[in-house]
């Protein structure tokens, strides 16, 4: 939307938050500013990286509804697990509203597809939590955090890519909702006396450490993650969503109906399979992005960093303690 490119704009605008070297440093007095924590952060450009850096680590990409990892974060979501990560996706609702057919047609439809989502991003174990759709503002948040750090327990998730809890204008209640209880489940996870039944059953407390939030409003953005090697594999994914949203096989059907008028568009190529990939990567991600996501093109976040495709992310990871290292420099011995 409008909206996020103002904050990306203001953000790429060279307003320098002196984040430490552990990401979220230690708020510091500034002569004649806000203290640190105050400041429009500095963005982080995550490139690329050799080898599997983040072999041993594992992730859960958590969306409410089968289309929503795809459209805004596929590309991370495959660079990560195609750098070591071990994946699982988390599906909230049961997508009982998004799609034609009867409502049982659509839940199973919307089912099969978000299992070939993460098949084609690598994810390994799926759950779906199956809240009704449209209508997790009125559910019991504390059973579903439960359910939550229970599986971040059981799968130790390190790293969470959702929706942002602090994103603002997001007028559907199963996104604000999941991402809200996604937040407080990460911290609570680690915590010994949140559900001691869990150790009984043998799982240990588990605190998620990394987070990439995305939204589909203004938000805190602090990372781009560079896709460009990916964007194939975000195609596959949102070809998958044949049953609701802009992607899946919308297209051919284009390409069907400018046949009837006698019309083409060399863009599409020539066959079904062909549009539905072109369509996807011209038009729902890049050229029509802003009407059929509600957010920039990933090429648009990608050009003032010189990047072919990228997406944005609020990114949050621990303060590191800084006491070893002073010790380590200033402790003198008696
Ligand atoms: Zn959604």
């Amino acid at each position: 939307m409008q909206r996020r490119g103002f904050v990306a704009q203001v953000l790429g605008g060279g307003v320098v938050w002196r984040a430490g070297a552990g990401g979220m440093g230690q708020p510091r007095a500034a002569a004649g500013g806000p203290p640190e924590w105050a400041r429009v952060p500095e963005v982080v450009v995550e490139r690329p990286l050799r080898g599997k850096p983040h072999s041993g680590k594992v992730l859960a990409a958590i969306q409410p509804h089968a289309d929503d990892i795809p459209f805004f974060a596929a590309g991370t979501v495959a660079k990560l697990v195609g750098e070591g990560y071990t994946g699982h996706l988390i599906r909230t609702t049961n997508d009982e509203k998004a799609g034609s057919g009867t409502v049982g047609q659509t839940i199973l439809s919307n089912e099969r597809d978000n299992d070939a989502v993460a098949e084609a991003l690598g994810l390994e174990k799926v759950f779906s939590l199956e809240y009704r759709n449209h209508q997790m503002d009125g559910i019991a948040r504390e059973e579903m955090r439960e359910r939550l750090i229970f599986l971040i327990r059981l799968l130790k998730i390190d790293t969470v890519v959702c929706y942002d809890p602090w994103g603002v204008y997001e007028e559907n209640p199963d996104h604000y909702v999941t991402a809200q209880v996604v937040e407080s489940a990460c911290w609570m996870a680690g915590m010994e006396k949140d559900y001691p039944e869990h150790q009984a059953a043998g799982l240990e407390p588990h605190s998620v450490r990394e987070k990439y939030y995305f939204a589909r409003g203004p938000q805190l953005v602090n990372r781009i993650v560079d896709i460009s090697p990916w964007i194939n594999t975000k195609v596959e994914a949102n070809l998958c969503n044949k049953t609701q949203g802009a992607a899946g096989d919308n297209g051919a059907r284009l390409r069907a109906r400018l046949a009837a008028q006698k019309l083409r568009l060399p863009i599409l190529g020539d066959s079904d399979d062909a549009a539905n990939r072109e369509y996807i990567k011209h038009f729902v991600l890049d050229q029509d992005s802003r009407f059929l996501r509600g957010v920039p093109s990933d090429r648009e976040v990608g050009r003032p960093y010189g990047i072919e495709w990228a997406e944005a992310f609020h990114y949050i990871r621990p303060v590191e303690s800084t006491l070893d290292r002073y010790i380590a420099e200033q402790a003198v011995p008696f």
